[in-house]
């Protein structure tokens, strides 16, 4: 074997073992394991080369320790980032604690090499390849794809290695170094190792960008999205100028009060139950954000303007009979509500949000605590144009009306 070859083996994976522990840094719990896998890694392909004074048989089972504990950790890097967690993880750590023994039985007690590594090999595709038996191929992004891929193809060289040892490998455990068997290894060693890092740490980046970019996008206080988050949501709907779409626009009503009375604290709850609220019943394909302060949009694609009528007034009622409990203040929370639908001579959703908003000024002008509604503006701006508010038993109304008080 090549001497230099053998010592860029193990600084290669050092550097991968330290760079992914930074990226541990960010947050990423499969980064930690891999930054620990590649470093036991650098460690097992490291030992046999470094003038330690160590007898052969002592590098042996030490580099099997090694290599067990980094293929249990590449198990769980998969198995975190995957979001499997700890499936199987006792049965992982017996099988790592039995490859261990099983490799240290052979070669202290019989010399044998080949048992050894059979032991060894066997042990390293359990350990990496249980957890992604776990995963399913349908759903993954594309970076988490590769990374699958590049996983399965790690486990299935541990398998040809493995089995390729009876033809490869010398029956004593000192002969190891100069061995076939070792080449392979270290060759197999650097090729997959560079491809299974890489898609490892852009899974990991990939993973990290989309956790930011969630949480640049939703508000936290509400759980819905913030208006960016809106913005970029509806990006994707163009739909809605194919199916009846609407739009409902909500204000807690006299929230400076609730604030004034209860201390912030108790109105950050109040936007946290309307969000919990408003999240219960939106119905499918709809997209919720909370827009400002205490003012939130809702918009719901194959919802007629009827149909979201009830929707709002829906929320509303659920918002004055269980906002203040669910808050935990001792107060009715109510919220008024415009609604209004898109139509297909809107230049943008926004111009339906403007028709929502007049209808929710509308209901606040009317006394607050209900719905209203504004269809839309006529091209003649004559009559049709309208705000109307609705009971809940009399649908909707070309008056306003109060609801309730
Ligand atoms: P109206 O019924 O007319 O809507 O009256 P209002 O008191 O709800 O409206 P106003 O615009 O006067 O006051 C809004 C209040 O919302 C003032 C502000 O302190 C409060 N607010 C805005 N954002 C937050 C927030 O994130 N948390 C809390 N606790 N209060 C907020
Ligand atoms: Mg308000
Ligand atoms: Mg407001």
């Amino acid at each position: 074997m090549n001497g230099s070859f053998a010592f860029e083996l193990p600084l290669m994976h050092i550097t991968f073992g330290i760079t992914f522990l930074i990226a541990a840094r960010w947050g990423e719990r499969s980064a930690l394991f891999f930054g620990i896998a590649f470093l036991c890694n650098a460690g097992g392909f490291g030992l046999p080369v470094m003038p330690m004074g160590l007898s052969d048989s002592a590098v042996a089972w030490v580099t099997d320790i090694l290599f067990a504990i980094s293929f249990l950790c590449f198990g769980q890097a998969a198995a975190e980032h995957f979001g499997v967690g700890r499936r199987w993880l006792w049965w992982r750590l017996a099988i790592c604690a039995t490859s261990i023994a099983l490799c240290m039985i052979a070669v202290i007690g019989f010399d044998d090499l080949h048992a050894e590594l059979l032991a060894s090999d066997a042990g390293c595709v359990l350990l990496l390849g249980m957890p992604l038996l776990a995963v399913r191929w349908k759903g993954l992004r594309r970076f988490d794809r590769w990374l699958l891929g590049a996983s399965w193809m790690v486990t299935f060289e541990s398998v040809v290695r493995g089995a390729s040892s009876l033809f490869t490998a010398p029956g004593q455990v000192e002969a190891f170094q100069t061995s076939r068997y070792a080449y392979l290894m270290q060759a197999l060693g650097s090729v997959c190792g560079v491809i299974f890092a890489m898609a490892g740490l852009a899974a990991v980046a990939l993973s990290v960008l989309a956790r930011y970019r969630t949480m640049a996008m939703t508000d936290p206080l509400s759980g819905l999205l913030n208006r960016r988050g809106f913005e970029e949501a509806i990006i994707d709907r163009p739909d809605w100028r194919d199916r009846p779409t609407s739009i409902v626009t909500c204000d807690i009503d006299s929230f400076k009060a609730v604030n004034d009375r209860f201390g912030h604290m108790a109105g950050d709850a109040v936007i946290g139950a309307l969000g919990a609220i408003i999240r219960g019943r939106l119905p499918e394909g709809g997209i919720a954000a909370r827009f400002g302060g205490e003012e939130f949009l809702l918009f719901l694609p194959g919802q007629s303007p009827a149909q979201s009528l009830r929707i709002a007034e829906a929320l509303r009622a659920t918002l004055e009979a269980e906002g203040g409990r669910a808050a935990g203040i001792d107060a009715r929370i109510t919220a008024s509500f415009g609604v209004s639908g898109a139509v297909v001579s809107d230049y943008s959703v926004h111009d339906a949000i403007g028709r929502a908003d007049a209808a929710l000024y509308e209901a606040k002008h009317g006394g607050r605590n209900r719905v209203a509604l504004k269809l839309f503006e006529a091209v003649d701006q004559a009559p049709a144009q309208r705000a109307a508010t609705r009971t809940p038993s009399a649908g909707c109304q070309a008056s306003s009306t109060r609801m309730s008080a």
